[in-house]
């Protein structure tokens, strides 16, 4: 659909010679009866034109965009060919930076926009990036994020010479880490009695590289395209340029078919999957999602509430890598290791105060677990050993693992595992708590702990609690000797407008069980934490038996625990709390809107997570899902529970993101429930 023909030219530095090159593929492409669009999307060095007209301004004019028309013989306006001209000869966010004047935010959504409308216009497409990939263009993007954006594959020039090897295999590596798929290489100004280096690079690049080389250009006085282009394979370059849509294509469809017969996925009926064509995601930046045909997602529920601060976010990204490089995973049973360390003293610093202990695992269900096992354990070895039960509420959701869905309270998931399950005291989550202080008073002796959702109950439909409903449960808790223990695993990491939910009620769980948003979104990590009353609990000779006998393979796994240490980092860096609050009081607004519409029955909100419940349809008429269907259609991925859409995007969104994705809920509410 979005499938581009052509190659975005980059160069392993400046002054490698892109233009020239991109200038002679351009002719030669063009003598091959093709219609070539050229761009340089961001030229600096530029020279003031002279005036037109008098009265017209007078505008900046880029040499190497002109050069770039000129040999693809293209009247494209230069607007288009090249919309971004500055005159200082530095990358265009250090041209800001000296401040003498301002060139702007530069917008790569601008950059997509000319060369969408060039691209429908041509057969194929030569976009010279600037410098190299990582020259910075704005404050968040560099080259390479251009290169993803427009999604060509890239032609690398290296210089040819010494220190060609090191600097083409580092721009290659680099492509490679930012998702970037490379065409080839060609290297330029080979001198006319060429070194050993000269000679032997192009082999070693093409076996180190893994890559083709698509030229050795000699060094030229005047290096016009019909003085290089001979030089360049350029019949081969344009077999594998044209051939891309359709081997994207074949990929596509195998992908596609080995989804429906190989893969199981979660919460799915797969009968009903295999009937259909699955979204499948590819790549993502910031709050959007593309997937392998190009189509592109608002992804409204971040990743099934995890993420934080978009996808491929620059800092979570390279905090990945650095650690990939240094140790991927080692054991914290009988070790520890760096990570696993600074992130447990920085959660506890975030933490509501009395917590002093962190315990790792990988999900939130075994973070539950853990907080279980742990309460319960506790009792046995510390004087209470017919403290055995659990109070936990209807509708409660804390995960899929056994221990955790005998916590659980939602029967449509639950109730064909009911043989399976440890029996517990499961009471309503009703504003006055009356069953839950009865059961409190007739059964504190024999109950561990408490398990609450603090502040909304997600998966079972975004179920709020009135204000001061978890400080009363917090004390019922403390008047019996009963331990809290808070699943934060959903609204934690600022979902709900403070970095942890039991803030707003200054509440203090025994444990509180994090997931979900502790790494951002991009690894499989949690934690529980808890106290050193617990901790303590376990301490003793190791004839004793009071330690604690849990584990995983991937228990503080380095990699995600450099990843979480990142985000928490972001959080201070970027002040996310500070700006979310605007953004939760625009998306407030948004919703109140949805009252108006007949079938909706009610919305509820904290933060950035909102439930919009529809009328009581059969589960069976799936009339959340067909919601979301509607909205698919329209660029957004929600995924509902029941008749409850829940809306739950990145806390990085945008005022405007925010308005589109609720404007578009809104009008596929309206539709679909027009015809039920
Ligand atoms: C998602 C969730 C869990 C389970 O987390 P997983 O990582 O999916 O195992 C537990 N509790 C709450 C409140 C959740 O929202």
């Amino acid at each position: 659909m979005h499938e581009p023909v052509g190659l975005f030219i980059t160069g392993t530095g400046t002054g490698v010679g892109k233009t020239a090159i991109t200038a002679a593929l351009a002719a030669a492409f063009r003598r091959k009866g093709l219609s070539v669009g050229v761009m340089k999307p961001v030229a600096t060095g530029c020279k003031m034109g002279a005036r037109i007209n008098p009265g017209t301004p007078r505008q900046l004019i880029s040499e190497d965009a002109a050069r770039l028309r000129r040999a693809a013989g293209s009247e494209d306006p230069m607007d288009l060919v090249c919309p971004y001209r500055f005159e200082p000869p530095v990358a265009p966010w250090v041209a800001g930076m000296g401040a003498r004047i301002n060139p702007g935010t530069l917008r790569l959504d601008r950059i997509e926009q000319a060369f969408q409308s060039l691209a429908a216009r041509h057969d194929l497409m030569l976009v010279e990036g600037i410098g190299g990939l990582l020259v910075p263009l704005n404050e968040r993007h560099t080259v390479a994020d251009l290169a993803r954006r427009l999604n060509l594959p890239l032609l690398v020039v290296g210089r040819a010479g010494l220190g060609t090897i090191n600097h083409t295999l580092l721009t290659l590596e680099s492509a490679r880490s930012r998702g970037l798929e490379v065409a080839g290489v060609v290297l330029n100004g080979r001198s006319s009695r060429p070194s050993l280096a000269e000679r032997t690079n192009p082999r070693v690049i093409q076996k180190l590289g893994g890559t083709q080389v698509f030229g050795i250009v000699p060094r030229v006085s005047s290096p016009t395209p019909e003085r290089i282009a001979p030089y360049l394979k350029t019949n081969a370059l344009l077999k594998q340029i044209r051939s891309r849509p359709e081997r994207r294509q074949v990929r596509r469809r195998r992908l596609s078919r080995l989804d429906r017969s190989r893969l199981w996925h979660p919460f799915t009926q797969m009968a009903d999957w295999e009937k259909e064509e699955p979204l499948v995601a590819e790549s993502g930046e910031g709050v959007t999602l593309t997937d392998t045909r190009g189509n592109r997602y608002l992804d409204g529920v971040s990743s099934l509430w995890v993420n934080l601060h978009g996808h491929n976010h620059p800092a979570l990204t390279r905090a990945v890598r650095e650690q990939a490089g240094k140790l991927a995973h080692s054991t914290l049973l009988g070790a520890s290791n760096v990570p696993a360390i600074e992130l447990a003293d920085e959660l506890l610093r975030i933490a509501p105060k009395n917590l002093s202990r962190v315990f790792y695992s990988d999900s939130g269900s075994t973070a539950v677990e853990i907080a279980l096992k742990m309460a319960f354990q506790y009792w046995q070895q510390n004087g209470a050993p017919r403290r055995k039960k659990f109070v936990h509420f209807v509708n409660a959701y804390h995960g899929d693992t056994i221990g955790s869905v005998s916590v659980g309270g939602i029967e449509l998931f639950h109730k064909v595992y009911g043989p399976l399950l440890f029996k517990g005291f499961k009471v309503p989550a009703e504003e006055s708590l009356k069953t839950f202080k009865k059961t409190l008073k007739a059964h504190h002796r024999e109950i561990a702990a408490v398990v609450v959702e603090p502040l909304m109950q997600g998966a079972s439909g975004m179920i709020t609690q009135p204000p001061g409903w978890l400080k009363t449960v917090e004390r019922l808790c403390r008047r019996h000797g009963l331990f809290l223990i808070a699943d934060e695993v959903a609204v934690g990491f600022g979902r709900t407008g403070k970095m942890f939910a039991c803030e707003w009620e200054k509440v203090q769980p025994d444990f509180l069980c994090l997931a979900k948003g502790i790494t951002g979104g991009t690894l499989p990590l949690a934690a529980t934490l808890t106290t050193e009353k617990v901790y303590r609990g376990f301490l003793g000779p190791y004839k004793s038996l009071r330690t604690f006998f849990h584990g995983h393979s991937y228990t503080g796994n380095p990699l995600a625990c450099a990843v979480a240490l990142e985000n928490l980092r972001l959080f201070r860096r970027e002040k996310v709390l500070a700006a979310l609050q605007p953004k939760i009081r625009l998306f407030q607004k948004e919703l109140a809107r949805f009252r108006e519409l007949r079938h909706v029955r009610d919305v509820r909100q904290k933060g950035l997570m909102a439930g919009i419940e529809l009328a009581p349809y059969a589960w069976e008429d799936r009339i959340g899902i067909r919601v979301c269907q509607e909205l698919r259609a329209r660029g957004i991925l929600l995924r509902p529970l029941g008749n409850v859409i829940v809306l739950m995007p990145p806390l990085s969104i945008t005022p405007e993101q925010i308005r589109f994705l609720c404007r578009e809920t809104f009008e596929a509410i309206k539709k679909v429930t027009a015809n039920v």
